[in-house]
């Protein structure tokens, strides 16, 4: 029953190893609490109690509160003082954590237990006033924001005003009685008579309505928009850690501050954080103050800085992983409140990783997943180019690297308008606070003119590989004219900037960037990554240039060379055009013969670049009306030439009008001839070389000339040709007897021969369910998840932006099926797919070359339908290769 049921664990019982049970935040006290670290007495009430809380209607379960009052008694024996005695009160921190950690997502109450009686008694007790109504007032700002939910800025605005009226203006200047005002301003904004409610003198019942509140954050509006970005489950509950409190604003010999064992940036092996001297952990985390570095507290508090420094090593050495800490020195103590393995940058978690196999700690399969795919993400960001004249507007800490242009907005509900129309935007706030989460998102870049490399603003950039800078001080921001000021510039919404979150410099216009160098670390760890992964890993490349790119990051071989790229550009269009509007096959064979040159010295480049691994040449697919200017351009065009014509002046111009006329109305004849309704479904793919088969021949014509002349020119060739759009096995059979009667010519005519491949994409569910007659005649299948998706959804990816983020939303769907594989339906043809074909032809080669062969759950998928490889775009091609160790460890 309830009753019996454990739900309060003191740190020194509980079972530390058991994260989902405590929290993060509750195992990491109880580890340090059994290492013999010092930690500040507490208990934790488990992440079970909120979900029963929650599955309660919102009441504690039955035995949960006895059995928090039995733990508290053991902290007030542990630190010899009683909860609510006004002689000599014990005061709690009540803390959110649950088992996946979520930054600034849950709330902290701190200083719980006081009232007027033992705040007089702290007073007492300290003989210092100041502190004890700087304590105060903070209980009652955080009560009155998280538990009676007043917002935080009205706290925030009373204080502002409290500090200009002293000499220093900041908030350690504060006398006790200007404090003691705060406080009795703070229980009106919270208690005031229209409110109702009296403020709880009693500390038990404080610690109730605040352990109730707790519970309940975790079903708030950004717990949740966090959650679903993360996909971390709704029902795994928060846990609840009440613990004794420890002072950092305890005078000049006292301070808070938060560390990372080693730079969470660029994983060099140095202690890292920052800290602030007589204030408590809430002014670091907040971004209110900007902290000092770490390295500063070394000269102002050697002692607790050594014994710091010597525990950091520690945690780091328990865990084998860069730590996380927040602490807080009281009276020259130390305490430890928190460790938690350090969130980082792609770029320090590759070097940490592969840091800590040289250094012993890890190995390399530890290592390899230690690094997530999508973290390689921000490693792969450019950076400012370093030639560019740049003009800077302000600088401050570099928070998370990459760099983006994009136009300023001030506020999170413009930058996620603004993104939504298609623009990129620079978010710049004075700070950000969980609230700002949307606009983070969907912004370019992030900039704050307070709070420093732990800031709210920091931390979720960094996870979410977007470039920040922070505590740009110099910047007078205001939000509410919609200006911007710094440096002598003033910068108005809407106007360009660019961040460098790797220097911290926020820069005026459009500065160039530069694709990224990729380290030796990176190498090493991808080469690593490569020995332990079964699946191959190609690029969908066009071009030679593209090619070489992806041939840097790893790539062997083309999966995809989408041929149509290649008709764009001028003289290549106007053949184009002249091929589709040929009155009959001569004339179109006439067309084609003047693309044929471009397309082979094309495939040339690409077999030059890619020298030693296949490169697949997708046959023309797209409908040709992409090719020809659109209805409505045309009418617009034949309505100028009209209005033209009523002015001309001379019988020359109206030759030549006349003239364009008959072109056009030629053109429109021949556009609303080929046009489609639902072109995405009409004469594209393979059914265009079955209509207009010296188009299929011209391309082939061009991959083995090409083919052979590389060859002949030491270049190891392997073409690699696909039918796309196939349905009917017949489709393929045609031709592929085609391609091999046009490579039969070509070779016999050159006096060579190039070992080549045909085979077919596999997007269709037509094709899925009948790939045994299909496999009959392809060497290798191509999954096209794209079509694949739309066919297998009937949902056009043009057309589905516009209500899948509500079906994502409403949780329909669990992400966007075009993003991530859909692995109970699509997924599923791709099995039988791969499994009818094999069984047609054993050993078929089969790989995918969707937009999904980039993206780390999906490539997981592919590995376990074993599929031999996957092809994506350059840039993602490193992460597809760590997506599939991944998946093979
Ligand atoms: P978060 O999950 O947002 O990091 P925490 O529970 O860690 O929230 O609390 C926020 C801050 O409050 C911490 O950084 C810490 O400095 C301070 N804090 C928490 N518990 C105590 C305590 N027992 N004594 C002093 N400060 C505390
Ligand atoms: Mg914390
Ligand atoms: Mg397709």
């Amino acid at each position: 029953t309830d009753r019996d049921h454990r739900w309060v664990y003191p740190f020194a019982e509980a079972p530390a190893s058991n994260k989902t049970l405590l929290g993060g935040k509750g195992a990491g006290l109880a580890a340090m609490t059994a290492a013999g670290l010092p930690v500040p007495p507490g208990f934790t009430i488990t992440t079970e109690a909120c979900v029963a809380y929650q599955s309660h209607g919102h009441h504690f379960p039955e035995g949960m509160w006895t059995q928090a009052r039995e733990a508290l008694k053991s902290v007030e024996e542990a630190t010899g003082r009683t909860f609510g005695d006004p002689e000599n009160p014990l005061l709690l921190s009540v803390r959110s954590g649950a088992a996946v950690s979520m930054p600034g997502m849950m709330d902290t109450v701190l200083n719980l237990g006081l009232n007027d009686e033992t705040a007089r008694g702290i007073a007492r007790q300290t003989g210092d006033e100041r502190f004890a109504w700087d304590a105060y007032r903070r209980f009652v700002a955080m009560f009155g924001e998280i538990v009676m939910g007043v917002e935080a800025e009205r706290f925030e605005r009373v204080l502002e005003r409290a500090k200009a009226k002293t000499s220093g203006g900041r908030d350690t200047d504060l006398t006790p009685e200007a404090l003691q005002e705060v406080v009795a301003q703070f229980k009106r904004l919270v208690f005031g008579e229209q409110r109702g409610v009296p403020f709880p003198d009693d500390p038990e019942e404080q610690l109730r309505m605040t352990i109730a509140a707790v519970f309940d954050s975790w079903d708030n509006d950004r717990a949740r928009a966090y959650r679903r970005v993360h996909r971390i489950s709704d029902r795994i509950g928060t846990g609840v850690t009440v613990q004794a409190m420890v002072f950092g604003n305890m005078g000049w010999e006292s301070g808070t501050g938060v560390a990372f064992t080693r730079d969470p940036s660029t994983g060099e092996k140095t202690l890292y954080g920052e800290y602030l001297l007589n204030a408590q952990g809430e002014d670091v985390v907040a971004g209110t103050r900007t902290p000092k570095p770490l390295a500063q507290m070394e000269a102002d508090l050697p002692d607790a800085f050594a014994q710091f420094r010597e525990i950091a090593g520690r945690l780091e050495a328990y865990y084998g992983d860069v730590q996380d800490v927040e602490f807080t020195i009281e009276q020259g103590t130390l305490w430890l409140l928190q460790t938690r393995t350090a969130k980082r940058s792609g770029a320090a978690a590759v070097k940490t990783a592969v840091d800590m196999v040289a250094e012993g700690v890890i190995d390399r399969e530890t290592a390899i997943r230690r690094v997530s795919p999508e973290a390689l993400d921000g490693l792969l960001h450019p950076t400012v180019d370093p030639d560019a004249e740049v003009t800077l507007l302000a600088e401050g800490l570099p928070a998370s690297p990459g760099a983006a242009t994009g136009r300023v907005v001030f506020t999170s509900d413009d930058a996620e308008a603004q993104a939504a129309s298609g623009e990129p935007v620079i978010l710049v706030r004075q700070e950000t606070s969980p609230d700002d989460f949307h606009g983070m998102v969907a912004s370019q870049a992030i900039v704050t003119a307070r709070g420093g490399m732990t800031s709210h603003a920091a931390v979720v950039a960094r996870g979410m590989g977007v470039p920040c800078v922070a505590g740009a001080d110099t910047l007078e921001i205001d939000a509410g004219g919609g200006t911007l000021r710094a440096n002598g510039h003033t910068v108005l919404a809407g106007d360009w900037l660019t961040v460098d979150g790797a220097t911290g410099r926020v820069l005026l216009g459009q500065v160039p960037t530069r694709e990224p160098q990729l380290g030796e670390d990176f190498h090493t760890l991808m080469g690593w990554a490569d020995d332990v992964r079964r699946l191959g890993v190609r690029a969908n490349a066009d071009t030679p240039e593209d090619a070489q790119t992806a041939r840097d990051f790893g790539a062997r071989g083309i999966g995809l060379c989408r041929t149509e790229h290649m008709f764009f550009g001028d003289a290549r269009l106007a053949a184009m055009r002249e091929m589709i509007l040929a009155d009959g096959p001569g004339e179109r064979e006439a067309a084609l013969r003047k693309l044929l040159p471009l397309q082979r010295e094309d495939f040339a480049g690409l077999f030059r670049a890619m020298d030693g691994f296949p490169v697949t040449v997708r046959l023309l697919d797209p409908p040709l009306h992409e090719f020809l200017p659109s209805l409505l351009d045309l009418t617009g065009r034949i309505a100028e030439i009209k209005l033209a014509l009523r002015h001309a002046d001379t019988l020359e111009d109206m030759d030549r009008l006349l003239d364009d006329s008959d072109t056009a109305r030629g053109l429109l004849r021949q556009v609303e001839r080929l046009h489609e309704t639902n072109p995405m479904l009409g004469l594209r793919g393979c059914r265009l070389g079955l209509l207009y088969p010296e188009i299929t021949r011209m391309q082939a014509q061009a991959v083995f000339e090409a083919a052979a002349d590389c060859k002949a020119s030491g270049v190891d060739v392997q073409p690699e040709i696909m039918v796309p759009l196939v349905s009917v096995a017949t489709e393929l059979k045609d031709q592929a007897a085609l391609v091999r009667e046009v490579a039969s010519e070509v070779f016999a005519e050159r006096g060579t021969e190039v070992d080549y491949l045909v085979g077919t994409m596999i997007e269709l569910p037509r094709a899925c369910l009948t790939a045994g007659q299909i496999a009959d005649h392809a060497e290798f299948f191509s999954f096209g998840t794209n079509d694949l998706t739309q066919t297998t959804f009937g949902l056009s990816r043009d057309d589905a932006g516009r209500f899948l983020s509500t079906y994502v939303d409403r949780g329909i769907l669990r992400a966007d099926p075009f993003q991530v594989l859909d692995q109970e339906g699509v997924g599923q043809l791709v099995r039988m797919g791969t499994e009818r074909g094999r069984e047609a032809r054993p050993g078929l080669k089969v790989g995918v070359c969707g937009e999904h062969g980039g993206e780390p759950q999906s490539v997981a998928f592919f590995h376990d339908a074993g599929l031999d490889y996957v092809s994506c775009s350059p840039f993602r091609v490193p992460i597809a290769r760590l997506a599939a160790a991944h998946a093979a460890l």
